[in-house]
């Protein structure tokens, strides 16, 4: 697979990819909020849904269901959290469409909704930068997970 993929800012390595279809890739994430959360991302680099065109956002959520049922399955969920934040004061810090997918199990958090605090934990996102305290992970760690889903592709 060879690709020269941005996300926002960032120059993302092969290594970190494990999903691609005409308009979209999967990436694992550089601070999970639980095991098994990845984004689905745009090629196109564009902050803001409504700037894709139609058959990129449909890309989009196909990508976005192929990318659940596996990783749901992989990562032994039982039910997927999807989380588009488009724009920076709904909590996007990387300006570039893509959305969480996160596989859920039964009372992993104690109060479910609190993902949703987790996605957006530190008061400073608005600002629309990551000042999150969560290290980052090693490009091994994430290597060594893309390996193991881009199998499940048949890649
Ligand atoms: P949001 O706050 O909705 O814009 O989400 C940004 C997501 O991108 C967070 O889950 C970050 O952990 C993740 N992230 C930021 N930079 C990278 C990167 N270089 N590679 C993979 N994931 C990243």
């Amino acid at each position: 697979m060879k690709s020269m993929f941005m996300f926002g800012p960032n120059v993302i390595p092969d290594s970190q990819i494990f999903y691609q279809s005409l308009h979209c890739f999967g990436l694992v994430n550089l601070k999970p909020i639980i095991p098994g959360h990845v984004l689905v991302v745009s090629k196109r680099l564009v902050p803001r849904l409504n700037e894709l065109r139609p058959e990129e956002a449909a890309d989009l959520m196909i990508s976005a269901r192929n990318i659940s049922s596996v990783i749901e399955k992989y990562y032994k969920g039982t039910s997927v959290t999807f989380a588009l934040q488009d724009g920076p004061d709904a909590g996007q810090t990387v300006p570039h469409v893509h959305m969480h997918i996160i596989p859920r199990r039964t009372e992993d958090y104690e109060n479910n909704d609190d993902i949703y605090s987790d996605l957006n934990k530190f008061e400073y996102r608005k600002q629309g930068v990551d000042h999150e305290e969560r290290k980052p992970r090693s490009e091994l760690a994430m290597k060594l997970e893309a390996d193991q889903l881009r199998v499940l592709f048949g890649k």
